[in-house]
């Protein structure tokens, strides 16, 4: 199939909140922009954000408590002016969204309602019911729609043009038809969104299999703080499924086996509400003890049963039936199964705080190059997100990144792209099709997933972290061995699925050396072998590099401190 070649303005890959909004407004400013996206806009993720987006707009809330808990609750890992750029912006973009058709829940007095959610000192997350993100993805998309962006769906991404420092495009596929073609563009833009797929137990979404972080660490670009995966207290026992924070939000209860409410232990002032990292662990502890309940007594109960049940059936309706249909326990009459879930990435593609994408920890930047939302690491999060924090990143920092390439893009000249630029990805797709070995792609996923949730978990050692690396090295090199049956060119799920995997597999490894080169403990990277935080050594940001042979360097960058001194977090 001959190669096509389209140009554009500007090519946004992903159309969750930070895709979506990005090409909202460059679309609106007249750019002639392209969104790309592997699935149907309003699947991706974002739509599955149930509990809230954060917005200091309480009458005794305030956007400078709002930037202190989002700090303290990041492990002073976060960079201060980001966070005070983003909570500043929040009730602005929470207006936004309502300005152009969101529909929020209200309180009596038919304000926008806000509810409680761990690490913050006040409710300030604005819901709706708990289906927050697709009442927001819907409204975007819809919004998008109207100022006349256009979608490629259903096209897979699996390169990017990059040469002398700067990005002309990206190099895809149509999924349908194995149509390979070149986006060449002035401005190119990732919002690929979270990567929790490398887990056995997570929430994530089948899509999040962090496509983009690969594409990028194989230029030799680095990606920052890989070690920082966020585990969530609550997903549903032996799944993973998110229950949302909102469940502890609204008063549930933590108890053991033993029927005590443990987090008197861990956490006796914020109890359920403290941070999500301070949670997770005390759960797993608690498992790990001997105190955990259900057959395999592998998780800790949740209860909502001395809620007034209108709470249950007006403010947790999805995630009542969640659990009735994963796990066959209705909350209005018993306490439910939960345990850690493998949730959020903090780390991702580094970026200033204007959204553009940075090739070393001096923060030199590559030219026509952006990235926000998930995949991106702009670090408003640190070491640890606070729940109803992402979506507010992916909507505002989406749109500030819009705003970002629009100052600009008039004086960017478009470097024009060659059928010679999509050879790297048409090797790659001819390279799996015709693949014929004896190693299959859901055997070594299963054992990366497997072997992520065992050694990169919640707590770890140098033990089990170089055992992990071990195990991927050795994967990457089965994967070289596998064999996909499909040859096809419609649909090919095969060939996507090998594709995903190879990626998953190296940002994988950027996790596991990351967090075994981190020797301390912060936020949601816990080591055994180093329990306390070091500030004087790692309070730092990581940037890590991959060769081809899969060796790892990293650098460290200070973080950006600001009005809040670095202080110990307890809850
Ligand atoms: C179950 C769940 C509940 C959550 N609840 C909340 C909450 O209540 N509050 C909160 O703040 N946060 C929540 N989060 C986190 C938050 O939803 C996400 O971090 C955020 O929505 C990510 O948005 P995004 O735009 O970056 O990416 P996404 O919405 O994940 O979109 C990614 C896009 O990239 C596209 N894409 C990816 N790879 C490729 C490729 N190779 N080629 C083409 N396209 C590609 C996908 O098709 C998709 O369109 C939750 C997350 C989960 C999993």
């Amino acid at each position: 199939m001959d190669v096509q070649i389209y140009q554009y303005d500007a090519v946004v890959v992903g159309a969750g909140l930070a895709g979506l909004a990005a090409a909202r407004e460059l679309t609106a400013a007249g750019k002639k922009t392209a969104v790309i996206t592997k699935l149907h806009p309003l699947r991706s993720h974002s739509g599955a954000a149930q509990g809230g987006i954060n917005a200091a707009l309480g009458a005794d809330d305030s956007t400078d408590l709002h930037e202190f808990d989002t700090i303290k609750g990041s492990d002073y890992l976060a960079d201060q002016d980001c966070v005070e750029l983003m909570c500043q912006g929040a009730p602005e973009t929470v207006r936004w969204a309502e300005r152009m058709g969101a529909v929020f829940s209200r309180d009596e007095k038919g304000d926008i309602a806000i509810r409680p959610f761990g690490g913050q000192s006040k409710p300030r997350a604005c819901y709706a019911k708990d289906r927050t993100g697709l009442t927001l993805l819907q409204t975007i998309y819809e919004q998008a729609h109207r100022e006349g962006i256009e979608v490629f769906d259903e096209w897979y991404v699996a390169d990017i043009i990059y040469k002398d420092g700067k990005v002309s495009g990206v190099v895809g596929y149509d999924i349908r038809t194995s149509q390979p073609a070149i986006f060449n563009a002035k401005v190119t833009m990732f919002a690929t969104g979270g990567y929790g797929r490398a887990y056995k137990i997570n929430s994530n979404a089948h899509a999040n299999t962090g496509d983009a972080l690969s594409i990028v660490a194989r230029k030799g670009l680095p990606l920052e703080d890989m070690e920082f995966v966020q585990f969530h207290p609550s997903g549903l026992g032996g799944s993973g499924i998110l229950i949302s924070e909102a469940a502890r939000g609204e008063g549930g209860r933590l108890y053991n086996s033993e029927g005590e409410r443990f987090m008197t232990k861990y956490a006796p002032n914020a109890m359920e509400l403290a941070s999500r990292d301070v949670v997770s662990r005390a759960i797993t502890q608690e498992i790990l003890d001997g105190k955990g309940v259900g057959v395999n007594k592998d998780a800790v109960n949740i209860d909502l049963t001395h809620l007034d049940p209108n709470i249950i059936l007006t403010k947790l309706p999805e995630l009542r039936e969640l659990a009735i249909t994963f796990l066959g326990q209705d909350m209005l009459k018993e306490p439910i199964h939960i345990a850690a879930t493998a949730h959020y990435s903090m780390g991702g593609i580094p970026t200033n705080i204007n959204c553009q994408v940075q090739k070393n920890a001096d923060g030199d930047l590559v030219e026509g190059f952006y990235a926000a939302g998930e995949c991106s690491c702009v670090s408003v999060h640190g070491a640890n997100r606070l729940g109803a924090n992402s979506v507010l990143e992916a909507m505002f920092f989406g749109r500030h990144a819009g705003e970002s390439i629009l100052k600009v893009i008039d004086d960017i000249e478009l470097r024009e792209a060659s059928i010679e630029d999509a050879k790297t990805m048409l090797d790659e797709l001819n390279r799996v099709k015709t693949s014929n070995g004896l190693e299959r792609v859901p055997k070594i996923r299963e054992e990366l997933q497997n072997s992520m949730t065992e050694n990169a978990g919640v707590f770890r050692t140098a033990e089990s972290l170089n055992k992990e690396a071990s195990i991927i090295r050795d994967l990457l090199d089965r994967y070289k061995n596998i064999r996909i049956d499909d040859k096809s060119n419609t649909f090919n799920t095969d060939l996507q699925e090998a594709i995903e995997l190879e990626h998953m597999l190296e940002y994988s490894l950027f996790i596991v050396e990351g967090a075994l080169a981190r020797e301390e403990s912060r936020g949601g990277h816990f080591r055994d072998d180093f329990p306390t935080r070091n500030d004087e050594k790692f309070l730092k940001h990581t940037y890590a590099y991959m060769d081809k042979d899969y060796n790892m360097t990293h650098e460290y960058a200070d973080v950006t401190l600001g009005k809040f001194e670095v202080k110990e977090r307890t809850y």
